[in-house]
């Protein structure tokens, strides 16, 4: 009887993998690498794997590195289940639907009737520790794609260094330590950190307007705006963040808007707007903004401020 890595390396080894169009697909090895790269993050305390836009963004940062193809994270999140060790959980009421199903067409159709997928037990475990990840992924990249082999290790090399970033972004959030990031020195690396971290507390939605999207393809219109500009605060703290749609992301950055101490909206009457009452800024007067649920990761009252003297068009 092999242990228990060594038999999920035999698995993984031999995974069902379409081989029709010559080369062999390089979906579900590359799911497994965006599972691996979720539990890294920390994403994954339950074994509960969900098909969500965090996956989605895991798998397209591997996915790019080997096809051109439009990346359709739903094939392998399905079909993967034919390898025995990963279980799909429909949502309640979709059991059967799940059974009949062959194929999804998309995420956000696989989204609708799979609550998640599960893995076995013993490989949830496994996964949970830093070395037997390391040694199941270096099986993946050995075995699908040896010719990208650098490619791959310089990738895991840089999320494994944002996800560091954004921890201690994070941390320093939370201990109102000086921005410990700021030791850093790798801008493009906090900047991605950055805009992870504010995305993910606001939950993909925009603080003004509540508008959140996600296209479970992995695309969401939501930005991250910096309260105080980075060009003059080089302040890149999540108490310095705000996660905003374009169109209020614009205006913030205008000084249409601004917020105050109880972080209700407060709107300048200097500009005119017409059009559909629900989307019109004067609309937003007074209203809360979306908030992270915890408190340290709240928009700092000093950076509104400075926005609010300093960028606000204060002409009501
Ligand atoms: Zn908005």
């Amino acid at each position: 009887m092999p242990d228990v890595l060594t038999y999920y390396l035999n698995k993984i080894e031999r995974l069902g993998i379409d081989r029709s169009h010559g080369k062999p697909a390089p979906h579900k090895p590359i799911l497994l690498l965006a599972v691996i790269d979720s539990f890294e993050q920390g994403l994954i305390a339950k074994n509960q794997i969900e098909p969500s836009p965090q996956i989605v963004e895991s798998f397209l940062k591997f996915w790019h590195l080997v096809s051109l193809e439009k990346p359709r994270i739903f094939l392998p999140f399905f079909h993967l289940k034919s390898d025995k060790f990963w279980h799909l959980h429909p949502k309640a009421g979709r059991e059967q639907l799940l059974q009949m199903t062959k194929q999804f067409n998309s995420m956000a159709q696989l989204a609708s009737v799979v609550a998640f997928a599960s893995l076995d037990e013993d490989l949830f475990t496994l996964l949970q520790r830093a070395d037997a990840r390391e040694v199941i992924r270096r099986k993946i990249i050995e075995v699908y794609f040896p010719e990208q082999a650098e490619m791959f290790r310089a990738v895991i090399a840089e999320n494994q260094e944002i996800n560091q970033i954004e921890n201690l972004l994070l941390e320093s959030a939370e201990n109102k330590n000086a921005d410990a990031s700021k030791t850093v020195a790798d801008m493009p690396k906090r900047n991605i950190a950055f805009r992870r971290a504010i995305i993910r507390l606001y939950d993909y939605t925009c603080a003004a307007c509540r508008l959140r999207i996600i296209t479970l393809d992995g695309e969401t219109a939501l930005e991250t705006a910096h309260i105080f500009p980075f060009a003059k605060s080089y302040d890149d703290s999540i108490g310095n963040g705000l996660s905003l749609c374009p169109l209020h992301h614009w205006s913030f950055d205008k000084g249409l808007f601004s917020i105050d101490d109880d972080y209700k909206m407060i709107v300048s009457g200097n500009f005119e707007e017409s059009g559909n009452e629900a989307f019109l800024l004067r609309n937003l007067k007074a209203k809360e903004i979306y908030l992270p649920k915890e408190k340290p990761f709240r928009p700092s009252l000093t950076m509104i401020r400075w926005h609010r003297e300093n960028q606000f068009q204060n002409y009501c």
